[in-house]
């Protein structure tokens, strides 16, 4: 089965979060029995992700979004450790500077998106200014209205420029992220990641569920689509996003570039004694 099927938001489709189940797991009935396909799932990125960086000619810009603990930092470090840092690099976004809100919101982002021949990993990203930004009312509602379309075109220009985008909005109910947040509280070595404004997030729950219902609704595009991975279980979330990168980088038709020597004259001058010998 091909998870970007039965996962993909359909473009022009009208999503409601409570239509979908976030502990789902597929036909995959445990963590132990999905281990060796996630393992079998990364080493095929591995190698596609070489052929990225050899051939030069497409960019991978994975987008991670979703609500304090859904795991977005976790998706990082199960999934995209498969590839090479030497053609990856990861971007948290946080609270723009000064500087960044001199500039229209997508300015600070641009800057980010990969070049051809590596990926980019986008933790949270320019949907924070239709997400955060409405929820809190930071700009009036006629300034983040606009951002959908801007988006779009924004995404398309992108596309078109070899860069294939895929979209990861991460699903947890809300009783599965408040166990999250007491699970990092018990931990000493995690109480770190909390702080008192994921509790007071928590109770913009429903605000957040319209904007990112919004997000997924208007923003899923034949050429940027997004995907609902339903989060409440690590593996399975892990796998599935593993999954449909994957089946994107195969769809991408990835190949070595033909040398740019002649392998039979440099064989024949350094190497000939050596294998006549
Ligand atoms: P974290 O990802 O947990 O380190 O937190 C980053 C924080 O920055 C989150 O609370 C985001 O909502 C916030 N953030 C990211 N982008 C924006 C933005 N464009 N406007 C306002 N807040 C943002
Ligand atoms: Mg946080």
């Amino acid at each position: 089965m091909d998870y970007r099927e039965e996962l993909m938001i359909k473009p022009g489709s009208k999503v409601k979060l409570a239509d979908i189940d976030p502990g789902f797991h597929g036909r995959h009935e445990s963590h132990e029995k999905a281990m060796p396909e996630l393992g079998e799932t990364l080493a095929e990125i591995t190698g596609l992700q070489e052929l990225l960086y050899a051939e030069k000619k497409h960019a991978l810009l994975i987008v991670l979004q979703g609500i304090d603990a859904a795991g977005k930092d976790g998706v990082c470090w199960h999934v995209i450790r498969a590839m090479n840092p030497q053609g990856t690099a990861v971007t948290g976004f946080k609270q723009p500077s000064h500087e960044e809100l001199a500039h229209d919101f997508l300015w600070r982002i641009h800057k980010k998106v990969p070049g051809l021949g590596q990926v980019g990993v986008f933790n949270r990203s320019h949907y924070e200014d239709v997400l955060v930004v409405r929820v809190h009312k930071l700009v009036p509602k006629h300034v983040w209205e606009m951002r959908y379309a801007a988006i779009n075109a924004f995404e398309e220009g992108l596309t078109k420029a070899g860069v294939t985008i895929v979209k990861f909005f991460l699903y947890i109910s809300k009783e599965e992220q408040l166990a999250r947040f007491k699970k990092r509280l018990d931990d000493p070595a995690r109480r770190w990641k909390i702080s008192e404004s994921d509790y007071s997030e928590r109770e913009l729950w429903d605000d957040y569920v319209a904007a990112y219902e919004a997000m997924l609704s208007n923003c899923s595009t034949k050429q940027a689509r997004w995907y609902v991975l339903p989060s409440n279980h690590k593996w399975f979330r892990n796998l599935a996003a593993s999954k449909i990168i994957l089946e994107t980088m195969r769809a991408m038709d990835l190949k070595a570039p033909a040398p740019s020597v002649d392998i039979d004259a440099i064989r024949e001058k350094y190497h000939k004694a050596e294998e006549e010998g």
